[in-house]
């Protein structure tokens, strides 16, 4: 199969290569064939070093781990800004190698290769994103966790609330696979999947140093409609639940629900 496609593809390149010819000895004073553009060098990422600092930093204590946060926030930005940057430059080449395709200068698969690399990069340039999302709610989670620690505990089935976050603790044992339950009820009442920010663990959480393996972010403000209905189901449900309005200290941003118990600190890996 590998064969015969590649026969075809040298057949088809040896064709166009002929066109080419063809054209350009037609006429001597029209620039020589294009090359099709080099693919760019991929956006570096994160150092390791960087993510050991950060590692051992968020160890340590609050403060640390805003701080380290920050620093974390700073390298995703960083990387988010090359990445767009690829994003731009192959969406470029994309543009210039349809147009040598138009001109019959430039077989279809270099302009296919050149569409797959610029799907690769909004790929990344989006995961980047997401990080950066969930590291503002983490941060508010951190907070959270210590504004509930001045609260004294709920009983089970009851809320407590401290104006900034609601934490419901329900009957039911809830694990990570009980997903399904919470999606199915959303996709019902409002014909869209539950907005997952982090579902268990992820890659924040490791670097920050939290347990976050048995629950859920929902990317949704508690106070919007959805939100409500969120909260109304899962008290009814009997899952357990913190319900973030804003990070404590300072940005708006990091308003989410989270689904199980709260996050606990884990000693980061060394
Ligand atoms: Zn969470």
């Amino acid at each position: 199969m590998k064969t015969s496609n590649q026969t075809i593809w040298i057949r088809l390149a040896i064709a166009l290569m002929a066109a080419a010819l063809l054209v350009s000895t037609a006429s001597a004073q029209k620039p020589k064939r294009k090359k099709a553009e080099p693919v760019p060098p991929p956006a570096p990422t994160v150092t390791a070093e960087e993510l050991k600092e950060l590692s051992d930093a968020a160890s340590k204590s609050r403060e640390s781990l805003i701080a380290a946060s920050n620093t974390y926030r700073e390298s995703l930005q960083r990387l988010l800004t090359l990445q767009k940057q690829d994003k731009e430059r192959a969406a470029s080449i994309v543009e210039k190698n349809k147009k040598l395709l138009d001109l019959g200068v430039l077989a279809k698969k270099e302009v296919e290769e050149s569409e797959q690399v610029l799907a690769a990069s909004k790929t990344k340039s989006a995961e980047t994103e997401k990080q950066l999302e969930s590291i503002d709610q983490l941060v508010a989670e951190v907070e959270a966790a210590e504004e509930l620690a001045k609260l004294p505990p709920p009983p089970t089935g009851e809320f407590r609330s401290s104006g900034v976050l609601v934490r419901f603790v329900g009957f039911s044992r809830w694990n990570l696979s009980d997903f399904g339950k919470v999606d199915a009820f959303y996709r019902l009442k409002f014909g869209k999947p539950l907005p997952v920010s982090a579902f268990g663990q992820t890659q924040t959480h490791n670097q920050l140093g939290f347990d976050h393996s048995n629950a859920l972010d929902v990317a949704i403000h508690p106070d919007s409609a959805e939100g409500q209905a969120l909260i109304e189901f899962l008290h009814g449900q009997g899952i357990s639940f913190i319900a973030i309005r804003a990070a404590i200290h300072g940005s708006a941003t990091g308003a989410h629900i989270h689904i199980g118990a709260s996050s606990r600190r884990i000693t980061p890996k060394q």
